[in-house]
């Protein structure tokens, strides 16, 4: 399986060093040639209207909207659930969102209350293991479509949520060392819907 990690902005490094733990060795994606080449996508922790207006300046915005349609697996951390979600409350005016994952999010909504949190969480994959959760100027969720499964949430807001393809989670775990939540990403989501397709 070829993953790529958008790396136009935000923290890229820390999603490949995750990857590379879950014996994946990710490629970058800064251009059309390099999409083209993967057969799933993170799109990393960061700014996300700087990541949406990026994508547009490097021609990848409709082509990484193309392949979300046709089904691409995605995983998308912080800057990247927002990104991917459908809605998004308290954007930048004209801010640039792929979409795909029928969910409506707040832009730093954790963040009016503390700029940056740690807490551990129950994640539904089945283990009882806590994981730890990084959440900076974080995004929650304040609705989910019929299709989407709620894999964690924090005060009753769901933080991690998935819907076939396409997962997402509020907080960073590209900064902790646990990786759990990529391995997840690559077995549970990316693994089994690229199989599908074959
Ligand atoms: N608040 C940032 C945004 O709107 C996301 C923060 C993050 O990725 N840590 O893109």
């Amino acid at each position: 399986m070829k993953v790529g990690v958008l790396a136009l902005q935000g923290d890229v490094r820390e999603h490949i060093k995750a990857l590379n733990a879950c014996n994946i060795n990710p490629i970058e994606v800064r251009r059309p040639s390099e999409l083209a080449e993967v057969d799933a996508l993170v799109l990393p922790g960061g700014e996300s209207t700087t990541i949406g207006q990026l994508s547009e300046i490097f021609g990848l915005y409709d082509l990484i909207k193309a392949r979300i349609s046709q089904g691409m697996p995605v995983y998308g951390s912080c800057a990247g659930m927002i990104l991917l979600a459908n809605e998004v409350l308290d954007a930048k005016v004209g801010q640039k969102i792929f979409g795909g994952l029928d969910i409506t999010v707040r832009r730093n909504a954790f963040g009016r209350q503390v700029d940056s949190f740690e807490s551990d969480i129950d994640f539904a994959d089945g283990s009882a293991a806590k994981v730890r959760a990084v959440f900076i100027r974080a995004p929650w969720v304040e609705k989910t479509g019929p299709d989407v499964q709620i894999l964690a949430s924090v005060e009753s807001h769901p933080v991690a949520v998935r819907s076939k393809s396409l997962f997402a989670t509020s907080f960073h775990p590209e900064l902790t060392g646990d990786h759990r939540i990529h391995r997840y990403f690559i077995e549970e989501v990316a693994r089994p819907a690229l199989e599908k397709v074959k």
